[in-house]
């Protein structure tokens, strides 16, 4: 089967390679059966494996849904009665977290800080020092709206101290970034199968203390679908999901753990560090100018300056960059006029180099000027 390969620089679905997408196509299997259980087994462990957890002390639960289900998740299942969750929040996926929070009525304490800008460990440890009722930290590890890259070790740290729990949102930098549960001071963290794994959209997965996840049984349940407890224990007991679990997609997910393992977590994120130096080459011989202090980038999305000229027209970008096979993503932050290009998925440096010649050709096209123009110094 000869399937065109597409670029995409978007955060997420990943470029995928053709043996993650063939994965998909197996006999039919009813989900129930114990083969699926098995390889539902196997997929858990490797889950923890990758972030280096201990499987007895954490452990994996799946759920059918993209990333968000896993934020919603963790927010809704962990919280104790007449506790409060604290959100250090920097950006728009620490924002959904507050909406989400909102959504349920929990109770929380939103501290913000700019987008641009590291959250301050003082004021995190005055907060947590003056509200005895917080039961976790929850933070975002890579806000993939700005690209910025939150120093959760010692948040982690601080949440510990204040014998609170640590609850990240690692979606942009799981399978990427090497993260240790254990080093990183992490008690849950998550993803989704179509971001650092390069499998399909549908299934994500929260990776946690088992301890904590048996406490809260006896939480309060505001969700019946997206209950934490309920899901764990339906694994343990079962070996499956609660619920029909996307049959497909596990598969594929399957083939991208086992290319995962094979490529090795120090040479992928060699290759996403190739890719993204390679992004900012190209902006930089085209004069474009990104938001977040380089130093402080996470390394996996660049978020860029529209440039100050009347010619420049995103849409028209996105267009021909689109129909000559590269997808480039608008920006998520406030008012600021930006658009994103991520290191996420099965490319190298050599795809971007033919998207910067593509890109290059459009600018030449809608004459915009190169380099391009920006008004403030
Ligand atoms: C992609 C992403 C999510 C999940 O977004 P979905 O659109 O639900 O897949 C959550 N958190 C972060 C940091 C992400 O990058």
């Amino acid at each position: 089967m000869d399937i065109e390969r597409k670029i995409l620089l978007n955060p997420g679905p990943a470029t995928t390679t053709d043996s993650v997408k063939l994965a998909q196509i197996v006999p039919d299997i009813c989900p129930r059966e114990k083969d699926f259980a098995d390889l539902m087994q196997g997929i858990r462990e490797d889950l923890v494996k990758i972030v280096h957890g201990d499987l007895e002390k954490y452990t994996s639960v799946l759920f059918c849904g993209s990333g968000t289900i896993a934020m919603d998740v963790c927010l809704n299942s962990l919280l104790p009665a007449d506790k409060k969750i604290l959100i250090i929040n920097n950006g728009a996926y620490s924002s959904r977290a507050v909406e989400i929070c909102n959504y349920y009525n929990l109770p929380y304490i939103n501290l913000e800080f700019e987008i641009d800008a590291l959250p301050d460990l003082n004021k995190i440890e005055k907060t947590l020092s003056e509200n005895k009722d917080i039961a976790f930290v929850y933070t975002t590890h890579n806000e993939t709206g700005s690209g910025i890259l939150n120093p959760i070790r010692k948040i982690g740290e601080l949440a510990h101290k204040y014998h609170t729990f640590f609850v990240v949102d690692t979606t942009s930098t799981y399978a990427m970034r090497p993260i240790n549960m254990e080093e990183d001071n992490i008690d849950f963290c998550m993803a989704s199968a179509q971001k650092g794994l390069m499998a399909m959209t549908g299934i994500s997965y929260v990776i946690g203390n088992r301890s904590i996840i048996e406490q809260s049984k006896e939480f309060p349940k505001r969700s019946y679908y997206c209950n934490l407890y309920m899901q764990y224990e339906y694994f343990e007991k079962h070996g499956e999901m609660h619920f029909t679990p996307p049959v497909q997609t596990v598969y594929a997910l399957k083939q991208a753990l086992s290319e995962y393992f094979k490529e090795g977590e120090k040479e992928k994120w060699n290759r996403h560090t190739r890719v993204f130096e390679a992004i900012h080459k190209g902006l930089e011989e085209l004069g474009f100018k990104d938001i977040i202090k380089r130093e402080w980038q996470a390394g996996l999305v660049v978020t860029v300056k529209y440039p100050d000229d009347s010619n420049w027209d995103f849409n028209a970008v996105h267009d021909y960059c689109y129909e000559h096979g590269f997808t480039i993503y608008p920006g998520k932050i406030g008012n600021q006029h930006t658009f994103r290009l991520c290191a996420l998925g099965a490319i190298d440096a050599d795809d971007i180099e033919k998207f910067f010649q593509v890109m290059r050709e459009c600018l030449c096209k809608l004459h915009v000027k190169i380099p391009v123009n920006y008004n403030e110094v």
